[in-house]
């Protein structure tokens, strides 16, 4: 087989960029700059880290983000009760809660304490509702930005196999609804899947979150399949994906890179559901 095509995240990036840009700036004038908030419990490196990087995607396309560090002391209540009240301010038109929170506390109670008309990133029973039924096409920012690299490089989807590995609630399950409305055939794996290579390498196209670097190797991939890999394990100030890379692009058709594949698109299709959010919002006035 020859080299595989590379799908790299930048092209679609810049391309969302733009058009984000044009749509906020379209915006009427009582909407803009719209607001963004992002709640972090406890003052978490990492989580401090992915609330920087929205914040400067935020600058990019002209949305005010917001960064609130709550205590990690607060319990369930304490929490719900401040996301609650995030979402009365009038100049937040969207809110994204850090997940994981802190043990002990009922992560799903927290989440549903934001308005369903502010929820971004997808974590309400009622988002994750209208996903499953088709009502609309939102999903969590990551398995959006999954179905968009595969829109923009043309990957074919309808009647072929998909295998995804890994059944999140913010990835994996949301990738397969995605996958489904574009009418693949689709398998969902996870840590008590039988035969796992075997399986995966039944797929058209596989889609890996499994969060173990490096896990994912040629055994894993069916000669000609495409390889989308959403793993981002951070070891020694580097990123390393799930998919084992120099391996599985022996076989594989068309792959994307870590970083550099679904990394630099999922922040900016969060400020797309902020814009979709806002559109919806403006229609229903
Ligand atoms: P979770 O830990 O929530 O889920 C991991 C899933 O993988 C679970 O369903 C689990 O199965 C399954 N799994 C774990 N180990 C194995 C195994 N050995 N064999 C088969 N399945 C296994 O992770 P997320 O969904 O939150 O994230 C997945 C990956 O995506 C991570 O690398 C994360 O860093 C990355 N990510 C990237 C983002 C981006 O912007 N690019 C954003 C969000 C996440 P089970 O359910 O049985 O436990």
């Amino acid at each position: 087989l020859s080299d595989p095509r590379l799908l790299t995240g930048r092209e679609p990036a810049r391309g969302l960029r733009d058009e984000l840009r044009t749509a906020i700036a379209g915006l009427p004038e009582s909407l803009r700059p719209p607001g963004l908030a992002i709640v972090r419990v406890g003052s978490d490196e990492a989580a401090a880290g992915y609330a920087r990087q929205i914040i400067r995607t935020c600058k990019r396309v002209g949305v005010e983000g917001r960064e609130l560090e709550l205590s990690a002391g607060l319990d369930t209540h304490g929490l719900a009760d401040r996301v609650a009240e995030l979402g009365r301010d009038p100049q937040i038109q969207g809110i994204i809660v850090q997940f994981p929170l802190p043990g002990g506390v009922d992560a799903q109670a927290v989440a549903e304490a934001v308005p369903p008309e502010k929820d971004v990133d997808r974590v309400t029973s009622a988002a994750m509702g209208e996903l499953f039924t088709g009502v609309e096409t939102l999903a969590p920012a990551t398995a959006a930005a999954v179905a968009h690299l595969l829109d923009f490089y043309a990957i074919e989807l309808e009647g072929r196999r998909a295998v995804v590995i890994g059944r999140s609630n913010i990835v994996g399950k949301p990738v397969a609804m995605l996958l489904l409305a574009r009418h693949a055939t689709v398998t969902l794996c996870h840590s008590r899947t039988v035969d796992l290579a075997g399986v995966a390498a039944t797929a058209d196209v596989l889609i890996v979150a499994v969060g173990r670097r490096q896990m994912v190797d040629e055994r894993y991939v069916r000669p000609g399949a495409v390889v989308i890999d959403v793993g981002t394990n951070y070891a020694d100030g580097a990123v390393a994906g799930d998919v084992d890379f120099a391996s599985a692009a022996r076989k594989a058709s068309a792959i994307t890179p870590v970083p550099g594949g679904v990394g630099p698109l999922t922040n900016y299709l969060l400020m797309k559901n902020l814009v979709t959010l806002i559109q919806r919002g403006a229609r229903q006035l």
